[in-house]
C-alpha cells in the first residue's frame, strides 16, 4: 500500500493553517516544542497534551484518558509524531502533523513504534492526512537535532549489505529494484550534505524528500528491510540497556559506525557523509561501557527479540573488535 493520502506543504509559517482547523482539535506535543511552537505560532486547541515517552503504558493511560475529537494535532518529534498517530487510529479521526524537528520518519509513516517492556513492537495503521513542515518553527531547534533525521537513510548503506546477506544465506526475499532505490536516496544525501549541515530549507526538503521516498519503498516492499539492518538492533539494544531515552540518530549514527566496520563495508565512505551532514555517531550521552556492554550483547538481543538476519549472524563481535572500534569511536 502505497501513501498517496498525505497531503506535505512546506513553507516559511506553514503552521499557520493550523487556524483553518476544526474546533475539537487535541494537540499532542513534547514539553520543548510545545513552548517554542507557542512562541512561532499563536493557535490554541482545545486540548493540549504533553508526553514524555512511548511506553506502553503512557500510550494506553492517554489513549483511555483522552475523549473523541474530530482532529489529532502532533506537535514535536518522532514520540509526539507517534502518539498522535495512535490516538488518531484509535478514534478514526483527522491527523496534523507539525514536526517541531525533521528528527525521523514517523511523521510520514502509517505504523506507530511503542516501547512494550523496553522492547520496540509496531501498532497502528494512520497515515496523516496533512504534514506542515515550518521551515521556520523547524529551524528554532538546535540544528543537531534536525541532522539527526538522515540517519534513517544513511541507515541504507548497512542495512542494504545485511539485507543482501540474508538473501545470499538464508535466500530471504530480496528486490533489486527497491534496492537501487534505496542506494539512490544515499547518493542524493552525500549530494546535498551541506545543505543538511546548515538545516537551510532545501536541506530541509532533502531529509522530508528522502524520508518520504524512503517510506514509499518500505511501505510497497511490506517492511523497513531495505532501511533497518544491524545497525537499528544497536540502537534497540542501546535503548533496552540504559533505559534512557536517547536521540533515534545518535543511536542509529552509532549503529552505523559500529556495524559498517563489523561487515567490512565502506565504513569511511559512510563516516564520511556522518561528519558531512553533522549526524552524530559517538552517542555521547551513553559512555564507552555502556558501548562495550550493548555490541557485546548485541547478537543475543537480536534473538531474544526476534529481529532480522544480519552480519551477526555470520561474523561474531570480538573483545578485540570491540577494542579497536571504540578506540576509533572517539578518535
Ligand atoms: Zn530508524
Amino acid at each position: 500500500m502505497t501513501n498517496t493520502t498525505t497531503q506535505i506543504e512546506a513553507s516559511f509559517g506553514a503552521a499557520r493553517k493550523l487556524f483553518n482547523a476544526p474546533a475539537a482539535s487535541i494537540a499532542i506535543a513534547t514539553r520543548k516544542a510545545w513552548e517554542s511552537f507557542q512562541e512561532h505560532v499563536q493557535w490554541r486547541p482545545g486540548e493540549v497534551h504533553l508526553i514524555s515517552n512511548m511506553d506502553e503504558e503512557s500510550v494506553l493511560l492517554l489513549d483511555k484518558s483522552l475523549p473523541m475529537c474530530d482532529q489529532i494535532v502532533g506537535i514535536g518529534g518522532g514520540a509526539a509524531m507517534d502518539m498522535a498517530k495512535y490516538l488518531a487510529w484509535t478514534r478514526q479521526c483527522r491527523l496534523i502533523l507539525v514536526p517541531a524537528i525533521v528528527s525521523c520518519d514517523a511523521m510520514l509513516t502509517n505504523t506507530v513504534a511503542v516501547r512494550v517492556n523496553g522492547i520496540v513492537r509496531y501498532f497502528g495503521n494512520k497515515f496523516p492526512d496533512e504534514v506542515l513542515v515550518d521551515y521556520g518553527l523547524i529551524q528554532k531547534a538546535p540544528k543537531e537535532l534536525n541532522r539527526a533525521g538522515v540517519c534513517d537513510i544513511a541507515s541504507i548503506h548497512t542495512a542494504l549489505h545485511d539485507w543482501r546477506l540474508a538473501r545470499d544465506q538464508i535466500g530471504e526475499k530480496y528486490s533489486e529494484e527497491i534496492a537501487s532505490e534505496a542506494l539512490k536516496c544515499l547518493t542524493k544525501l552525500d549530494a546535498n550534505a551541506d545543505e543538511i549541515y546548515n538545516v537551510s530549507p532545501k536541506g530541509i526538503d532533502t531529509i522530508v524528500d528522502l524520508s518520504s521516498a524512503e517510506v514509499d519503498f518500505c511501505t510497497r516492499f511490506g517492511c523497513s528491510r531495505p532501511e533497518e539492518g544491524s545497525e537499528h538492533i544497536v540502537a534497540y539494544n542501546m535503548e533496552y540497556l540504559t533505559g534512557r531515552h536517547i536521540i533515534h540518530g545518535e543511536l542509529v549514527g552509532l549503529g552505523i559506525f559500529m556495524m559498517s566496520r563489523l561487515q567490512g563495508n565502506g565504513e569511511d565512505w559512510i563516516l564520511d557523509i556522518m561528519k558531512r551532514t553533522g549526524l552524530r555517531y559517538q552517542c555521547l550521552e551513553a559512555t564507552p561501557e555502556e558501548i562495550r556492554q550493548c555490541l557485546l550483547t548485541l547478537k543475543n538481543y537480536g534473538k531474544m527479540a526476534k529481529l532480522f538476519y544480519s552480519v551477526l549472524d555470520s561474523r561474531p563481535i570480538t573483545e578485540e573488535f570491540v577494542d579497536e572500534a571504540l578506540k576509533a569511536l572517539y578518535s
